[in-house]
C-alpha cells in the first residue's frame, strides 16, 4: 500500500508538547525546578532492531521507548508503527500520556514506543520478527511495575500478545500485566477494543449539554477508520447521530443521508479503504476537516488542524480522539470562533482508563463484566471533563489549559512530595 502523507508537519512535536506544558506552567506561577524536570522526559531507550526479512535479506528498524515521568505510578503508553516515527514524536506522546494519567487521575505516569516501518509494506511473520526483537529490547525497561506498553498506530491485541510472549519467555511464566490492549483470552478486558472511542462519546455528550445540543439529532465527521474512529463512528451512530463524513489514508466518503459504520467496514474489509464504500461521495481528508457539521472526531494523526485550515472549520465540538490533532496555534482560532474543544488528553483518555482496569484485573486475576467496565469508564470520563470545565470557567481560560493545569498541577504535587534524589 503507498505510503501515506502524514498531515502538516509545522514544528518539531517535541517542542509543540512542550509549549502547552510552559503555558499551563506560566498560569500556575509553577515551582520553576519541578518544570525544568517536566521539560525533561526521564528516559530514552534507542534500540536498533535487526530483522531477517521473508526474501532472507536484513534489515535494521530504529525503535524507541521513552518514560516520559513516572512520579504518579509505573509509566504507560502504546507503541506505534510507522514509517514516520521518530525520537521527537515519541517524547512528545509520552509527555501527553503523562497528562492525559493526571487529567483522569489514574495512578500511571506517561511513556511511549515507536518503531520506524512501514507495517503495510511488512508480510505478518516480519511483523512478529521485529515485534519480538522490539519486545526483548526494551525488556529491560518494561513490565507490570514498571512500564506497561498498549497498542497505538498500526499496532494491535496481536502484537501486544507478542510483546507478552516475549517478555513471558524471558521470565519463565506469564506475565498478561505487561501490556494491555491484549486479546481477551490472553487476559485483555472487555471493552478495551471500544474504550477510546466511548470516551471519546461520553465527553462528547458532556461537551453537548454544555452547549445545549441533542446529539440524537446531530452530524458528525470522523477522520481516521482505526480503533478510535470506527468505535467513536460506531457508538455516535447507535446513539442515532447521523455520521456524515468517515475518512482513511487513502482519503474520504461523505453522505448527507448518514453512512453506517458497520456497512463501511465491512465495506472496508473486503477492500482496503473506506473508499470502498460505495454509497457516497468521495472526499478528501482535507475536506472532511472542514466538512459544515456538528461534532468532528480527527482521530488519524497530528497537526490535521493548522493555521492554514482552522478558519474554515465549522462545527461545534470537536473531540479530539487522535493525540495532538491541532497545533496549538490553531487552537486560538477554533476558540475565537466559538468551537468547543475537548482537548486530546480528556477527549481519547479513554483508552488509557480502561487499560488501567484491565491492569488491575490482571494483577487481581479477577475479570470485571463489560457494563461493569463501560460503567466505570463513563463515571471517569464524566467526572474528568467536569473538573476540567469548572477550571476553564474558573480561570476563564480554553479547556485545553484548563486540561494541562489540572493534569500538571497532579504530577507536581507528586514530584514536590517524593523530593529530589539525592
Ligand atoms: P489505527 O491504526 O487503528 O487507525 C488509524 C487510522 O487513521 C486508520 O484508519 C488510518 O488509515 C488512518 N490514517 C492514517 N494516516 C492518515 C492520514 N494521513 N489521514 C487520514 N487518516 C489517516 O490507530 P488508532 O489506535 O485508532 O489511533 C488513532 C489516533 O488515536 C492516534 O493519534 C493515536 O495516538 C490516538 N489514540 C489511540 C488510542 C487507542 O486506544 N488506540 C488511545 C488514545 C489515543
Amino acid at each position: 500500500m503507498a505510503r501515506e502523507k502524514k498531515g502538516n508537519q509545522p514544528e518539531n512535536p517535541y517542542a509543540a508538547a512542550l509549549k502547552m506544558l510552559d503555558s499551563a506552567a506560566k498560569k500556575m506561577n509553577l515551582n520553576k525546578n519541578i518544570w525544568e524536570r517536566l521539560r525533561h522526559p526521564r528516559r530514552c531507550l534507542i534500540v536498533s532492531l535487526p530483522v531477517m526479512m521473508d526474501d532472507g535479506s536484513l534489515k535494521i528498524f530504529e525503535g524507541y521507548r521513552v518514560q516520559h515521568d513516572y512520579s504518579r505510578g509505573p509509566a504507560k503508553g502504546g507503541i506505534r508503527y510507522h514509517p514516520e516515527v521518530t525520537l521527537d514524536e515519541v517524547k512528545a506522546l509520552a509527555a501527553w500520556m503523562t497528562w492525559k494519567c493526571a487529567v483522569v487521575n489514574i495512578p500511571f505516569g506517561g511513556a511511549k514506543g515507536g518503531v520506524r516501518c512501514n507495517p503495510k509494506e511488512m508480510s505478518r511473520s516480519e511483523i512478529e520478527r521485529l515485534t519480538r526483537r522490539y519486545a526483548s529490547e526494551i525488556s529491560i525497561i518494561i513490565g507490570p511495575d514498571k512500564d506497561i506498553p498498549a497498542p497505538d498506530v498500526y499496532t494491535d491485541a496481536q502484537v501486544m500478545a507478542w510483546i507478552m510472549d516475549t517478555f513471558s519467555v524471558a521470565h519463565g511464566h506469564s506475565v498478561p500485566g505487561v501490556v494491555t490492549g491484549k486479546p481477551i483470552s490472553l487476559g485483555g478486558t472487555l471493552g478495551r477494543k471500544e474504550a477510546t472511542g466511548r470516551g471519546c462519546v461520553f465527553t462528547t455528550l458532556e461537551a453537548a449539554k454544555v452547549l445545549n445540543m441533542d446529539i440524537t439529532k446531530s452530524t458528525v465527521a470522523v477522520q481516521g477508520f482505526g480503533n478510535v474512529g470506527y468505535n467513536a463512528a460506531q457508538i455516535f451512530h447507535d446513539l442515532g447521530a447521523k455520521i456524515i463524513a468517515l475518512s482513511d489514508s487513502q482519503g474520504g466518503i461523505y453522505n448527507s443521508k448518514g453512512l453506517d459504520p458497520r456497512k463501511v467496514l465491512q465495506a472496508k474489509q473486503k477492500g482496503s479503504s473506506v473508499l470502498d464504500y460505495k454509497e457516497g461521495e468521495r472526499i478528501s481528508n482535507e475536506e472532511l476537516i472542514t466538512m459544515p457539521c456538528d461534532v468532528l472526531v480527527p482521530a488519524a494523526l497530528e497537526n490535521v488542524i493548522t493555521l492554514k485550515n482552522a478558519k474554515k472549520v465549522r462545527v461545534k465540538i470537536i473531540a479530539e480522539g487522535a493525540n495532538g490533532p491541532t497545533v496549538p496555534e490553531a487552537d486560538e482560532v477554533l476558540q475565537g470562533n466559538g468551537v468547543f474543544v475537548i482537548p486530546d488528553i480528556l477527549a481519547n483518555a479513554g483508552g488509557v482508563t480502561v487499560s488501567y482496569f484491565e491492569w488491575v484485573q490482571n494483577i487481581q486475576e479477577f475479570f470485571w463484566s463489560e457494563e461493569d467496565v463501560n460503567r466505570k469508564l463513563g463515571e471517569i470520563m464524566t467526572r474528568s471533563f467536569k473538573e476540567v470545565l469548572r477550571m476553564t470557567r474558573d480561570h476563564k481560560i480554553t479547556p485545553r489549559l484548563a486540561a494541562y493545569m489540572l493534569a500538571v498541577g497532579r504530577v507536581a504535587e507528586a514530584i514536590e512530595l517524593l523530593g529530589l534524589y539525592p
